[in-house]
């Protein structure tokens, strides 16, 4: 198929400088273009398909809600997938998070953190707190409120003028800093910016603080050291602020655990999740509130907020049967198993290869980073484009990767290895 002599799409979604071939069938890890191609789906699309292509016990689900009915206004009825699906997630959550809103994806998700934080404060009498701090680099979304927490200039440039930016402070790249403390000690120095920040905006005007627990495309799969999460949570509680977790891409089992929270036992008041909570099936996503935060929200007049899509029947049945078969076919656990071979092979390819700096994450939410010299963890200069050739040579081969070119702002060529939860030790050794 000659895709470059065929005349540009018209749906604006193709706008990739590189035309793809048209989509085909979808399984497990693979999927096939119309040419009856194989790729491995080495991303998961973008951290999406975390149960794999073509899920029948999903399809099944969706085909007999879709039998009764894909859509009834929220305001008029209630449904039964999206109640019991809100149910499963908050038996899913740390202790009191148990009240679920349900939105169409990630940005979504962050939106309606942002503005339920916002309305807890003034329902509790506490109207000057309205900034949220957040991280550099750092991606929170797309739409304007989410972009405002967003550390990712390429993404928030053109609309700087329309935006109120948010505070921002480093995220904790330890793994950049080339000096003598521990990486337990770097994580304390970058977790104390934090009350820095909060002691320069006055404590009396921040609301809360965002944070992906394992980073995402920005950061690429940035793990900080035990002790940032520890001193984050003792600053965000001293001062009374909100810790919203941004669990898009890190959540649904993605780093083998439900919540990445959960390897460091956090206790955040809001929960964002996308992605891997429908796996592809359906757009969907959740913001899920600690109870006395959305009752407090709830007693003083309601949420005032919501989308006309929100805990669609179709969305919700397909979310559902996503997490039973997170559960049945116990993908957290794979996660972390297969995970950590893959691991382990990437940090394989590092000792060979000094041009890969660093290899990190967590479960399956895994990257590397290539660099020209690893001591001091130089960028590659910006001309060879390593992200390009190194992304599209394995597209040639049948290999789906996700690269960023920089951390952020910051230099930097890495690249997101995060196939389907689903993924077979064997499969590892196709991928390698
Ligand atoms: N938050 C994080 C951590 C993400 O990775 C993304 C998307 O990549 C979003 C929010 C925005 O999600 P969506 O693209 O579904 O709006």
């Amino acid at each position: 198929m000659n895709l470059q002599a065929s005349p540009p799409p018209s749906n604006l979604f193709y706008q990739s400088r590189q035309r793809r071939p048209l989509v085909g069938e979808a399984r497990g890890i693979y999927i096939w273009d119309a040419d009856g191609r194989r790729y491995i789906d080495g991303s998961s699309g973008a951290m999406v398909a975390n149960i794999g292509h073509g899920n029948e016990h999903v399809l099944d689900a969706m085909r007999s809600q879709m039998a009764k009915t894909t859509f009834a206004y929220r305001l008029h009825f209630e449904n039964e997938p999206a109640e019991r699906l809100a149910r499963l997630t908050a038996s899913r959550m740390p202790e009191g998070l148990d009240r679920v809103f349900f939105v169409s994806g990630g940005s979504e998700a962050v939106e309606s953190a942002i503005k339920l934080a916002r309305q807890h404060a003034v329902a509790t009498g506490r109207e000057g707190r309205w900034k949220i701090i957040s991280r550099y680099p750092s991606y929170h979304g797309s739409t304007l409120g989410a972009l405002a927490l967003t550390g990712m200039e390429l993404m928030s440039g053109p609309f700087e003028p329309m935006l109120r930016q948010m505070p921002k402070i480093p995220a904790p790249t330890c793994y950049l800093d080339r000096d003598d403390l521990s990486m337990e000690e770097r994580g304390i120095r970058y977790a104390d910016l934090l009350r820095d920040e909060i002691e320069l905006q006055g404590p009396e005007s921040v609301l809360g603080f965002i944070m992906e627990p394992v980073g995402g495309a920005a950061t690429g799969a940035l793990v900080a050291p035990d002790s940032y999460y520890r001193r984050v949570t003792e600053i965000c509680r001293e001062y009374g602020i909100l810790l919203i977790l941004d669990e898009v891409m890190s959540g649904a089992g993605r780093t083998g655990r439900f919540l990445a929270a959960e390897h460091w036992d956090l206790k955040p008041d809001i929960v964002a999740l996308s992605k891997g909570f429908a796996a592809g099936y359906a757009p969907l996503g959740a913001m899920v509130a600690q109870r006395d935060i959305a009752d407090a929200v709830l007693a003083a007049g309601g949420f005032v907020h919501g989308y006309t899509y929100a805990g669609n029947p179709l969305a919700c049945a397909a979310g559902l049967a996503v997490l039973e078969e997170i559960e049945r076919l116990e993908l957290c656990a794979n996660a972390r198993e297969v995970g950590d071979l893959l691991m382990a092979e990437l940090s394989g390819l590092k000792a060979r290869y000094p041009f890969i700096g660093d290899v990190r994450g967590k479960g399956l939410l895994l990257a590397f980073e290539l660099v020209s010299d690893p001591e001091f963890m130089t960028p590659l200069p910006r001309e060879i484009d390593a992200h390009i050739h190194l992304v599209e040579e394995a597209y040639s081969r049948g290999l789906i990767i996700y690269s960023r070119r920089t951390r952020g702002g910051l230099e930097g060529d890495h690249f997101m290895v995060c196939p389907p939860l689903i993924t077979s030790r064997e499969q590892v050794g196709e991928i390698m």
